[in-house]
């Protein structure tokens, strides 16, 4: 834990308090550090924390790190850290600073650098809903990146909008590494964001393709379409992304979709 966070603190009794814990969060941070680095931070067994740790560390981040000067400029550089989109769902811009193994869950890691994921507002909030999982980083947890593993179906030929998106299991993804994907997708509830996204995608491309061939188009050429994009989109974005699925599965059902 940085020095500065502790330094200063007017509320004597809360200083002595959050300097006697002090050991215990350095070693507890220091334990998640080196789990993260080896990917294993989903196995942190969880804990329980009195009320008065919980208190204090939720203080020490909102006071020392997000209001303070000096921690406001480290919480910054960590929000460019995560670049332009939320690197959890890649749909919106990251305003937030996210708790990657949750404040409420594992309290002495509230002000872990490394614990703190760039997300946008909507990941943020519904993860502080979800079950508090121990859950992927996208800093550590580089196999959810390399790994394909999202999948959209269309249940509904005649709704061909209303896509399902989940993630698949194939045969790299280890129980624990299955688990946290699960939960991960769960708590930020990704499938219903991207229903909706598909929905708001499909409307436009099928008007696009009628009124460029004056009515139904052929099924080949819807086929041509479809495919074009869906590889276009998995070279730009990669595998496990909304659009990237989402035409794979048109694609897949073209023939049976009214166009
Ligand atoms: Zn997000």
């Amino acid at each position: 834990m940085r020095a500065e966070f502790v330094a200063g603190i007017r509320d004597n009794a809360r200083r002595d308090r959050i300097i006697a814990d002090e050991d215990n969060i350095v070693v507890e941070e220091a334990a998640f550090r080196s789990h993260a680095l080896w990917g294993t931070a989903g196995s942190l067994t969880p804990k329980s924390f009195s009320k008065t740790i919980h208190e204090d560390m939720e203080w020490l981040y909102n006071q020392r790190l997000v209001k303070s000067v000096k921690g406001r400029s480290i919480w910054e550089r960590i929000l460019k850290l995560g670049g332009e989109k939320c690197p959890l769902c890649h749909i919106a811009k990251s305003r937030t600073l996210d708790h990657s193994i949750p404040k409420a869950v594992h309290p002495r890691l509230s002000v872990e650098p490394m614990n703190l994921v760039p997300a946008c507002r909507d990941c943020n909030l519904e993860r502080n809903v979800g079950r508090g999982n121990m859950s992927l980083s996208p800093y550590f947890d580089r196999w959810a990146a390399d790994l394909r593993w999202l999948v959209a179906t269309v249940p509904n030929p005649q709704h061909p909008e209303d896509l399902i998106f989940a993630p698949e299991r194939h045969g790299d993804l280890s129980d624990q590494r299955w688990e946290s994907l699960t939960a991960f997708f769960e708590d930020t509830d990704l499938g219903s964001r991207y229903t909706n996204l598909a929905v708001d995608e499909f409307f436009p491309l099928r008007a696009a393709l009628r009124s460029s061939f004056g009515g139904p188009p052929p099924i080949d050429d819807v086929e041509a379409v479809l495919s074009e994009r869906h590889i276009a989109w998995r070279d730009q974005l990669g595998h496990n992304r909304w659009q990237t699925a989402a035409y794979e599965a048109w694609f897949q059902t073209a023939r049976v979709i009214p166009w």
